[in-house]
């Protein structure tokens, strides 16, 4: 069953196309102009919209650019009802995005069966979209911790930077590497190992806020990009992980596992920085002086 909304001003119409189509199992909403329909799209959401093309107001014509530019009703399909058997009348209304007309006064086994392939159509094309999304989500992200993946951090980073760089507007990278994590690996087994990285990508994303972006960077090192945000707010941001992780215990098979990161932070704007690939050398930098000084610790960058 789908939601049907017919937008048409001859009450007669309407009702036939209703009767019609509520015994092949429809829900259908009726509009009598141009100005109701639209709201009726905007609050009903249909599968599908039925719109006949001479309407006193606003025409069919107006009425489905309205609804193309509409977010919420862009691609809900549009089949024009005209009593006109002008092709001229028809290609036009093609051309203005309906997918398809009937001809009033219609055959009711040919609305059906317009309305239904349609329906199907819109149907198949949510499937595909759905599916390249999922396809999206395994080029991006991480299987192990479903953070993003390495690829996408980089791809992303750039993006991020030049926009930082042209509205000057400061950015962080955070570099996170687990403290003497191949201890794990060996004393308990890699599948331990994994458990621990897992624990940690959870906690990540629980840390963060919802516009930041987290990624594994590599086997046991993830990495943060925090918008909007100076040296000493990334800062905070990197030492309360590590204090989260810090008091955090892991559990698996009756082991309880303590662990640790360290951390690197570099912020833009700095006078060394002056692309992406910088400020993560520059992170790794920090990354590298925070393992040096002892670990479980947070060093910043700088220069
Ligand atoms: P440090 O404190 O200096 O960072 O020491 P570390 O032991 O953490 O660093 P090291 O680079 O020597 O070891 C990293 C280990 O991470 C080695 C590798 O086997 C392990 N590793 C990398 N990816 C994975 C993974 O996906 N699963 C598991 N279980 N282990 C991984
Ligand atoms: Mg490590
Ligand atoms: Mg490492």
């Amino acid at each position: 069953m789908a939601k049907i909304l017919l937008i048409d001003d001859s009450r007669l119409i309407a009702h036939a196309a209703k009767k019609t189509l509520t015994r092949v199992g429809h829900e259908i909403i009726l509009a009598e102009d141009g100005v109701a329909g639209l709201e009726k799209a905007k609050s009903e959401q249909p599968d599908l919209i039925l719109l006949d093309l001479i309407m006193p107001g606003m025409d069919g014509y107006q009425v489905c650019q309205k609804l193309i530019k509409e977010e919420s009703s862009k691609e809900t399909p549009v089949i024009m009802l005209t009593s006109k058997s002008e092709p001229a009348d028809k290609v036009k209304a093609l051309k203005i995005g309906a997918l398809d007309y009937v001809t009033k006064p219609f055959d009711e086994a040919e609305l059906v069966a317009r309305v239904n392939i349609h329906l199907r159509l819109k149907e198949l094309y949510e499937t595909v979209q759905e599916k390249n999304r999922q396809l999206q989500d395994l080029a991006n992200k991480d299987g192990l911790t479903d953070l993003f993946n390495h690829r996408y951090f980089h791809e992303q980073l750039s993006k991020d930077f030049l926009r930082a760089r042209r509205y000057h507007e400061s950015l962080t990278c955070v570099l996170l590497d687990i403290d003497h994590f191949k201890k794990f690996n060996d004393t308990h087994g890699h599948l331990t190992g994994d458990v621990v990285l897992k624990a940690l990508g959870c906690i990540i994303k629980d840390s963060i806020r919802d516009s930041d972006f987290a990624a594994r960077y590599g086997g046991e090192e993830f990495a943060l990009v925090l918008y909007h945000t100076d040296g000493p707010g990334g800062f905070d941001v990197a030492e309360r992980l590590r204090r989260r992780v810090d008091d955090n215990e892991v559990h698996d098979k009756g082991n309880v596992l303590h662990v640790s990161i360290s951390a690197g932070v570099a912020t833009f704007p700095h006078k060394l920085i002056h692309n992406s690939k910088e400020l993560i050398e520059c992170t790794d930098k920090a990354l590298y002086q925070a393992k040096n000084n002892g670990r479980n610790r947070v060093e910043k960058f700088d220069g």
